[in-house]
């Protein structure tokens, strides 16, 4: 009976996929059709961007799907979850009726999203019966890091002393992330000094030789002993860790290690270039047994090395590990323009890249328009520039929804937000709060309102936002101005109908308490003397100790180079246009009015070119397109002192970010950039210079 059965079901799959099969395939070129159909087997799908990587691994998974491979047996990668519910969305219309019930089933989302659900299923393995895990989150990772590096609050609380303080100054963020990028790289704490030589060789012996402590510590903490908050033996797993200890329980223990060789039958990764080492190795034992792993990705693309991704380590490889496996390069770019597939394979033919690896791509769409160039004197008349730009495109039919605007750092979006407010230009801001909502931007602004007025509902606003942010005497926010003063505070203010600022004039506090206060009315008061114009109030608070304190909070910099000091540069430079503080003020509070009916219109999208990676629109303006911005300051290694010869390698992955940004666009690219940019002056990317076919490197004329 069930043989029959299961005939019968097998009979209808195939049906099934004939059924579907025309049309999975339809519109592939010879190259994508040897990759969908592709059998068993290893196989590496190289190609340029545009190429349709992502939607042959899409349409591959729907062939299996069809021909009747369990859905829960795919194991599909993506590199965000974003992606992942794009994919998912195409796999259900490509399947047709029944196709979203199939999707739900499959393994498709990001590794750390995967490895999470095996970890929760197969724990006991590793931490025995009684033992259990939770996420270290980021907030949880960054007060161990303050711990760690020396913050004595931690004592002040009550929790117990460990072995911490190490009383240097590093920023706990960065610190954290040159752990992480060695742990992605594979490496155990045990061998931490080799770990941080190998990949870090400029740093001082001092440097390594703290981080090495550092990251023994930040493993101890997130031992059961030091968590306080767990109530049964547990262990905190930061995101690295999931992988991590993803990969140990697949190594150490074979039976969970064959039950899930024998449950995957297909892996699938779409974006290999920028997976880690660690997730490389997942996949590896995951498909050990039938050598099922499909990986489809562009070396030109590779942007995530301080990630500790690398494509050496995966697609390099793909070679070593399955001498057999097939190869297939994609040749022709569907996505864009032939004069924007010219200048991109010029970009990318300048890099540094393995000739194993390297690949032109063959145009198939028409000539269209060239990528045009646009300088600008400051980045404000660039804003306003691609807001004019938007709107002409807009009465000429397009939909903004059509239009990118891309940039290297989030900071980079002020000018063009008020811009944008400004010419009435609906926008989205992907991956990033507005600029006037960041909380550095709001603080700085709420020291700044309390110069101007401290009787309000905004000045009240104002105090509870900044009250314990640090003062000079104590240098970081102290406990004595902790919510529950700002509670008595408050209280005080309601009984006696006046505002917070009044009740601490008046003063009437513990001795602590009240000098903390008075700390605090002094930075006021130095703040308002520094000066009449809003630009002069807010450097002094940043030189009154802010900007130390948020060094100390957030560190130099964020992941893709963003800094939160950046944008406090962005904020003074903006003040800078206005009469007066309170101008300046009046102005904030109207670009951060919510936009009424904009979030279900058309609006153009904004973001960092990270952000971008695996997206299109027909328009993308890729603004600051300057050296020093792209390539970004930050990434710049030279080879002198007087910084006159650059080192070659140290621009390599932001040609690769500027061959991304290019490559979004499917008819029009707008490459512009400012010659001034906050305090620095600008000049054209060198990137340009890269791209001959563009013509004369001068600036398309208006
Ligand atoms: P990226 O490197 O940016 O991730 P990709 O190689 O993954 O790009 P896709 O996003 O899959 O490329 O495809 C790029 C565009 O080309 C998409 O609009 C896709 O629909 C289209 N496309 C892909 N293959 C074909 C084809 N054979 N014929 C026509 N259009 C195609
Ligand atoms: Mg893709």
């Amino acid at each position: 009976m069930q043989a029959t059965l299961d005939a019968i079901t097998e009979d209808l799959h195939r049906l099934r996929a004939q059924s579907l099969l025309p049309a999975l395939e339809a519109g592939l070129n010879e190259q994508q059709i040897q990759a969908f159909h592709h059998g068993d087997g290893p196989c590496l799908v190289l190609a340029g961007a545009g190429s349709g990587k992502t939607t042959v691994l899409t349409r591959r998974v729907a062939r299996l799907l069809a021909e009747g491979a369990a859905p829960e047996r795919l194991f599909v990668a993506t590199f965000t979850k974003k992606a992942a519910d794009q994919m998912k969305e195409r796999l259900a219309r490509l399947l047709g009726e029944g196709g979203d019930a199939i999707v739900e089933k499959l393994w498709i989302g990001t590794f750390h999203a995967h490895c999470l659900r095996i970890l929760k299923h197969e724990w006991a393995h590793l931490y025995g019966k009684a033992g259990y895990f939770q996420l270290a989150d980021e907030n949880w990772q960054v007060r161990v890091a303050k711990a760690i590096l020396g913050d004595k609050d931690w004592m002040a609380r009550g929790l117990p002393s460990p072995p911490f303080g190490l009383n240097v100054a590093y920023d706990p963020k960065g610190a954290l992330s040159a752990v992480s990028a060695v742990k992605n790289r594979g490496h155990d704490v045990a061998e931490a000094e080799r770990a941080f030589r190998e990949h870090e060789p400029d740093w001082a012996d001092s440097a390594i030789q703290t981080l090495c402590k550092f990251w023994r510590c930040y493993e101890q903490a997130k031992q059961a002993k030091f968590d306080l908050l767990a109530k049964k033996p547990s262990r905190r797993l930061d995101f690295d860790d999931l992988l991590i200890e993803t990969l140990r329980l697949l190594q150490e223990h074979k039976d969970v290690r064959e039950k899930y060789q024998r449950h995957f039958q297909y892996v699938l990764i779409d974006e290999t270039q920028d997976t880690s080492r660690v997730q490389w190795e997942i996949s590896r034992l995951l498909c050990a047994g039938h050598g099922n792993i499909f990986i489809v990705g562009d070396v030109g693309q590779a942007i995530y090395s301080f990630r500790g991704c690398s494509p050496e380590a995966t697609v390099g490889q793909y070679g070593g590990a399955y001498p057999n496996g097939a190869i297939i390069r994609l040749p022709a770019n569907y996505r864009s323009s032939a004069t924007i597939v010219r200048a991109a394979n010029e970009l990318i033919g300048r890099a540094g890249i393995d000739a194993r690896y390297r690949l032109a791509m063959a145009a198939t769409q028409g000539e269209g328009d060239a990528p045009s160039r646009h300088e600008h004197a400051t980045a404000e008349d660039e804003a306003q520039w691609v807001a004019e730009t938007l709107k002409g495109l807009q009465s000429c039919g397009a939909m903004l929804q059509d239009c990118a605007v891309l940039f290297r750092t989030n900071a980079y979006s002020r000018a063009l937000e008020e811009a944008f407010v400004q010419g009435g230009v609906p926008y989205v801001l992907q991956g990033a709060l507005g600029f006037y909502a960041r909380r550095e931007v709001r603080d700085l602004c709420a020291f700044l309102q309390l110069t101007v007025e401290r009787d309000s509902p905004a000045a009240d606003e104002a105090v509870r936002r900044v009250l314990n942010v640090p003062s000079r005497k104590f240098g970081k926010p102290t406990h004595f101005l902790g919510h529950a003063f700002v509670a008595e505070v408050e209280t005080q203010a309601a009984r006696q109908g006046c505002s917070l600022y009044k009740i601490l004039q008046a003063g009437q506090f513990k001795t602590s308490q009240g000098l903390a206060v008075k700390d605090f009315r002094d930075m006021i008061k130095d703040i308002h003397g520094a000066g009449e114009g809003a630009e002069e109030r807010l450097r002094a608070a940043r030189a009154l100790g802010y900007d130390e304190w948020l060094l100390r909070e957030e560190g130099h910099v964020e992941d893709e180079g963003n800094s939160r000091l950046d944008n406090l540069e962005e904020l003074c430079v903006a003040a800078r246009a206005f009469p007066s503080p309170k101008d300046f003020l009046d102005f904030v509070a109207a670009q951060n009015r919510p936009k009424e009916g904009e979030e279900a219109g058309d609006a153009v999208e904004m973001m960092t070119i990270h952000r971008a990676k695996g997206l299109e629109w027909p328009n993308v303006f890729v603004v600051g397109f300057a050296f020093g911005m792209l390539p970004h300051h930050r990434s710049l290694r030279w080879q002198d002192e007087d910084r006159t010869q650059l080192l070659a390698d140290s621009i390599e992955e932001e040609r690769r970010l500027a061959y991304v940004a290019l490559t979004r666009a499917k008819s029009r690219v707008y490459l512009s950039w400012p010659l001034q940019h906050q305090t620095r002056a600008l000049t054209r990317s060198p990137f340009l210079a890269e791209m001959p076919s563009l013509g004369p490197d001068a600036e398309t004329p208006e």
